[in-house]
């Protein structure tokens, strides 16, 4: 079949270790499906295993890709009860949790201690015509979406639906700012934030973006740097937001600290712009700050989210569609930034 995948790992040009080409057929095991690939997203996670820093242990080549929506090919044995059928359009379910270390005993599978997303560790990823995933890992694709936009819940909008009612317990009416307007992360907490009725702050440098947010659903915008926490305060009446939504790191970390309410949460699922800003100890403990880590999600917040977004008539934003033969295209177009949505991928 032919797929995109990392030659190699690592070094000073990673783009340069993207390879289109021929990989062999994969084919179910007992307890897992095959999905025929019909759109993938580009995530940050592909651009950090072509640079050799998350995943391991990888051994190259490796198929990139971590999300995904097709059709069932075929199931390796006697698919679980209420399986979508052979041939029915489906969004994949990325995580691969062990079911019975500590983490998995807690019933939140996230805190497995050997979870992997699609790409890493054994697994490969779904930029290729053909994925392998659990039996289970597979659930109807909303009616409305394009394959490209249903392949997007699979990382991405998982993770905002995560950090946004799991780790902030954000109810309707409560107030969030999400930092870094445009991407594809704040893309999906803003729209999932205001359809579900919480007053949404979206914060960026560029114009272009804060109309960009507001367009999805942002009551209100800020733009980034210095003045931002002060703005926030004004709009929130001088209390700070409930949460923040994090995944930029240090250009934007002060702003969260100081634009978040006492006893308010910060939850951090990225840091894309560097992982180390000052910790400022003093304002967490004194303000009773919450700083939540997360990544992904649980099947259950999964299927929660596809719900959601087929419910509330939520439509991912995609910038462009690439053809697999032009994705090294969509990789340069990540590491230049200033994304509006998603860049898919389609077979
Ligand atoms: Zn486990």
């Amino acid at each position: 079949m032919r797929a995109l995948y990392a030659a190699k790992l690592g070094g000073d040009a990673p783009l340069a270790n993207l390879e289109l080409g021929e990989r062999p057929t994969p084919r179910p095991g007992p307890g897992e499906v095959c999905v025929r690939v019909l759109a993938a997203t580009l995530n940050h996670h592909d651009y950090f295993t072509l640079r050799g820093i998350v995943g391991y242990p990888i051994t190259p080549p490796r198929i990139l890709g971590c999300d995904a929506a097709g059709i069932v090919e075929s199931y390796g044995s006697e698919p679980p009860e209420g399986a979508p059928p052979e041939g029915s359009e489906v969004v994949v379910y990325s995580v691969r949790s062990c079911g019975h270390c500590r983490g998995c005993a807690s019933g939140d599978f996230m805190l497995c201690r050997t979870f992997t997303m699609l790409s890493d560790g054994d697994r490969e990823g779904s930029f290729a015509e053909y994925v392998i995933v659990p039996a289970g890992a597979v659930l109807p694709k909303p009616a409305d979406l394009t394959f490209a936009q249903a392949a997007a819940l699979g990382v991405t909008y998982l993770t905002a639906y995560r950090m946004l009612y799991t780790k902030a317990r954000l109810r309707p009416g409560d107030s969030v700012l999400v930092q870094g307007a445009s991407g594809g992360l704040a893309t999906a907490a803003i729209q999932l934030g205001s359809a579900s009725g919480l007053r949404v702050i979206a914060s960026s440098r560029n114009a272009d973006k804060l109309d960009f947010a507001k367009r999805l659903g942002a009551r209100d915008t800020v733009v980034a740097g210095k003045d931002a926490a002060k703005a926030v305060l004004k709009i929130t009446g001088g209390d700070g937001v409930d949460a923040v939504i994090e995944s930029v790191g240090e250009p934007t970390w002060g702003t969260s600290l100081r634009a978040v309410r006492q006893g308010g949460t910060v939850v951090v699922a990225g840091a894309t712009a560097g992982p180390n800003p000052p910790a400022d100890l003093a304002r967490i403990f004194w303000r009773q700050i919450t700083i939540a880590g997360s990544t992904m999600g649980t099947p259950s917040e999964f299927a929660a989210l596809v719900n959601f977004v087929e419910v509330a008539g939520i439509k991912p934003p995609i910038e462009k569609e690439y053809r697999l033969e032009d994705a090294a295209k969509a990789f340069e177009r990540m590491a230049a930034g200033e994304l509006l949505g998603k860049l898919a991928i389609v077979l």
